[in-house]
């Protein structure tokens, strides 16, 4: 192993593992280090990869089991657990794999190990394998990631108490799931296990689901969920949780205080949010800067306060998502070789993948209203889109917020089908500055659910045409 570098990377994730690889392209020597033993981070091992695949394929199950019949198809669906999580191993296993594949092929060094940064310059390595090395590099980029946030009080055993990691890999289907927040994460994993049978109850500190979404889109999801059995109690806090003989009692209140109840459930899913991971990297002890939430404090260059240090992804501010991590990685390779790195950041979607899917971008209706910005919106429900109407799946609308003056698209949110793939085309409308009738005037095919994203257009300048 080479032990002098241009750019050493901490952190394999999504915001690691694409800063190393865009570096050995613009020809730096890189090497991108890991302490899990598998590339790919939180996004890949624990996260993103493993939680769509168990939404797919207990999608499907409720589909054989629900929808099919309805549609003149007879089965006779059975649940394999272990089955659906070897899908998910095997899935997670070959991503992982692929990683080092293209650290390897874009000449950047993977190491397994723990870092602790020394100095500017310098990189302490505990090797997986045992051993340590020292890396000599110009510069630093610390891409740690988040962690589970913990609830004050609670111990989290990943067997009955569990976060989203115990989630992903419960050995049975529990009959009652107690999901601690109703942020994208709790969703998505009491979807799947609603799908496989066990009876939801979100609680939900603030009096809404998925807080920061439009408002009207989340009051449409909630009900969406409501009618396919979870429920929800908003405005409540856990403040207490007793492990009996075969289930939990956990002790809720009013989020404003008031009289205590206690839920009995199998499991509970503590999923109220993630926290900046940067423990035992040596910060204090080099003076990085970091802010009141311990994110690593950087500028629009992602310099830290120490020279030849950075920071991006989900250990700096922001969203904390894969594809915003792996913009900043794109960025900082290219701001640290010397050339123009750039996020725009009023052009990152996020997207919940339940079904009917959540996706939005840009600003919401709540936040225009706040900045005094002038808007107009269009909007077109998945019930009078014919594509949506042949595959059965009608739930939802398409929003789109444009500039009451220059009718530059300002925002769009969607609940319905396929809604993580309609919003790219919104995106790119925002990448480059386009108006709602440029959207409105460009030919979608038919029939395709994109047609409810033209439409949508068109009602904001009130001439939607199938409805
Ligand atoms: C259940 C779940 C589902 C999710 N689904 C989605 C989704 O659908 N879409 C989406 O965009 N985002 C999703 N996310 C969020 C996404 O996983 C993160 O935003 C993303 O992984 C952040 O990337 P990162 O590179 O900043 O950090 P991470 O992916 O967290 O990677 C950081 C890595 O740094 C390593 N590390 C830390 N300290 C050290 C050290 N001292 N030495 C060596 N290595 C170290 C860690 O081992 C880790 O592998 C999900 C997250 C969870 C938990």
């Amino acid at each position: 192993m080479s032990d002098s570098f241009d750019v050493v990377v901490i952190g394999g994730g999504p915001g690691g593992y694409n800063a190393a690889i865009r570096a050995g392209q613009l020809g730096l020597k890189s090497a991108c280090i890991d302490k899990r033993g598998t590339f790919g981070g939180t996004c890949l091992n624990i996260g993103c990869i493993p939680s769509k695949a168990l939404l797919y394929t207990s999608e499907l199950y409720e589909e054989a089991r629900e929808k099919l019949p309805k549609l003149g198809i007879r089965t006779s669906a059975e649940l394999d657990l272990s089955g659906m999580m070897a899908h998910k191993t095997k899935v997670v296993g070959e991503l992982t794999k692929g990683v080092e594949f293209l650290l390897k092929k874009n000449k950047s060094e993977a190491i397994v190990g723990e870092a602790r940064i020394a100095a500017a310059g310098k990189v302490d390595v505990k090797l997986k394998d045992g051993g340590a090395c020292t890396l000599e590099t110009k510069h630093i980029v610390i891409a740690t990631g988040s962690d589970v946030a913990p609830l004050p009080g609670v111990t989290i055993d990943e067997e009955r108490i569990v976060s989203s990691t115990g989630a992903l890999a419960l050995k049975s289907v529990p009959k009652r799931l107690l999901v601690v927040g109703a942020g994208y994460i709790g969703l998505e994993l009491g979807s799947v296990w609603r799908r496989l049978g066990s009876e939801v109850t979100v609680v939900e500190f603030l009096d809404r689901i998925t807080p920061g979404i439009d408002g009207e889109i989340g009051k449409a999801f909630q009900r969406i969920l409501t009618k396919q059995g979870f429920s929800f109690q908003l405005s409540t806090k856990v403040v207490g949780v007793e492990k009996a003989k075969t289930g939990l009692k956990v002790t809720v209140e009013p989020a404003a205080g008031g009289d205590k109840s206690v839920i009995e459930t199998d499991i509970m899913l503590v999923a109220i949010g993630r926290v900046p991971y940067t423990a035992g990297l040596g910060l204090e002890t080099v003076g990085v800067a970091l802010d009141k939430r311990g994110r690593v404090v950087t500028d629009n260059h992602y310099r830290t306060n120490i020279a030849g240090i950075y920071a991006i992804g989900d250990c700096r501010e922001g969203p904390m998502l894969a594809h915003k991590a792996e913009d900043e990685a794109v960025a900082v390779a290219e701001i640290i070789a010397g050339k123009a790195g750039h996020v725009n950041y009023d052009a990152i979607p996020s997207v919940v993948y339940t079904f009917p899917e959540v996706a939005t971008v840009g600003k919401t209706e709540e936040e225009l209203k706040a900045a005094g910005v002038a808007y107009k919106i269009g909007k077109f429900p998945f019930t009078a889109n014919a594509r949506a109407k042949t595959i059965a799946a009608t739930d939802g609308l398409v929003k789109i917020i444009a500039d009451a003056a220059t009718d530059k698209v300002l925002g769009c949110h969607i609940v319905g089908p396929e809604a993580g793939n309609l919003i790219a085309e919104v995106v790119l409308a925002i990448e480059f500055g386009a108006a709602s009738e440029d959207i409105a005037r460009t030919c979608h095919a038919h029939p395709t659910l994109t047609e409810a994203v033209r439409q949508a257009a068109m009602g904001v300048e009130g001439w939607t045409m199938q409805m």
